[in-house]
């Protein structure tokens, strides 16, 4: 059975004045209602571009989306824009990272939150309004009768993803993208906005991807984890298997990159050595030779010329044996994790 969002075999690319940068190459994965799905992995790892792809937000015009997204069985590669547009809103919708740029200084909270209800609905001014109040209220906001009212700069950063959420959530849409929604807010806030999510995903059954860059944030909140790199997924699995027993070395530095709570604050952290290679030439094989340190391990060159595929169901895109991941995570990469 398909599941209700379900993308194959996704490539996009953009035109750019240097040339062609191949954002997205081969990504496959698929997410049930009630579900989420956590998309971990740097800067330009391609997460949100998959996440815009999926919206339709691309600009046409640069952009060539090559692939299947299937949305509860229909196909959103190369819709028409009026029946994207009208998916945005009743259907879908996204949670942006920053809540200042995403939200108009011009309009008050309120008028943002009810305008798309509007829109989508048919509703009158009224009704819209008091659907406004009523999803302030859902995600939190005290007084929401009142702060109906405020202008964004009004709002802390908290209650202005709060708001954002609400925006999102407005039309009771199926599938909700959130691109870290968490990061420029402090560790509480976050935990909050976190757990908001969780609740009102409970309360509507919707799916849920949620993009980050960090795994402290996945751990208690998704289900299913993705891990990209230069593009590609490198890992898949529940989010108990990867985090317990990861499978690519990628996902062990990402690990290792992470403070632990109770650790010695002068104990450093292991950065992944090198940076991200660039997505105008990025590297043949192994998209993450040049910065692995288990190359010799696979032995000869077939890191730096054979891709690996990431297997269908759990596993990670890496030509080391299964036996010796293990050992290696068990034997070498555990005890620096603690
Ligand atoms: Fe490292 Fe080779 Fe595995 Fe890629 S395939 S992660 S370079 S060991």
């Amino acid at each position: 059975m398909t599941p209700f969002l379900s993308v194959r075999d996704l490539s996009v690319r953009f035109a750019t004045e240097d040339g062609t940068v191949q954002a997205v190459d081969g990504l496959s994965f698929g997410l049930e209602r009630g579900r989420t799905l956590g998309i971990v992995g740097e800067s330009g790892s391609g997460k949100s571009v998959t996440s815009l792809a999926v919206l339709g937000l691309h600009d046409p015009r640069r952009t060539t989306i090559r692939g299947e997204i299937l949305l509860d069985g229909q196909e959103l590669t190369g819709a028409p824009e009026p029946v994207l547009e009208k998916l945005r809103g009743d259907t879908m919708a996204m949670v942006f990272q920053d809540s200042l740029t995403a939200l108009s200084p011009y309009y008050t909270v309120g008028r943002q939150i009810a305008e798309p209800f509007r829109k989508h609905t048919g509703a009158s001014r009224r009704d819209a309004r008091l659907r406004a109040i009523e999803m302030l209220e859902k995600v939190g906001i005290p007084n929401a009768a009142l702060r109906v009212d405020d202008y964004p700069h009004q709002f802390s950063g908290g209650m202005r993803q709060r708001a954002m959420i609400a925006m999102a959530l407005v039309c009771d849409p199926e599938l909700l993208i959130a691109d870290e929604p968490t990061t420029a807010l402090d560790v509480t806030v976050q935990a909050q906005i976190l757990d908001l999510l969780k609740d009102l995903q409970q309360q509507t059954g919707s799916a849920i991807v949620l993009i980050t860059h960090d795994l402290g944030v996945v751990a208690n909140t998704v289900d299913e984890l993705l891990v990209m790199y230069a593009g590609r997924a490198v890992e898949y699995g529940t989010v108990r298997e990867v985090l317990r027993e990861p499978r690519h070395p990628y996902t062990w530095g990402l690990l290792g990159s992470m403070p632990r709570l109770g650790s010695d604050v002068e104990e450093p952290l292991s950065p992944i050595p090198g940076t991200p290679p660039s997505l105008l030439a990025p590297p043949p094989g192994c998209p993450f030779h040049p910065r692995c340190a288990f190359t010799a391990e696979v032995g000869g060159e077939r890191c730096a010329t054979e891709r690996p595929e990431l297997p269908d169901g759990r596993g990670g895109a890496c030509h080391l044996s299964a036996e010796r991941k293990r050992s290696i995570f068990t034997g070498q990469i555990k005890p620096r994790l603690g």
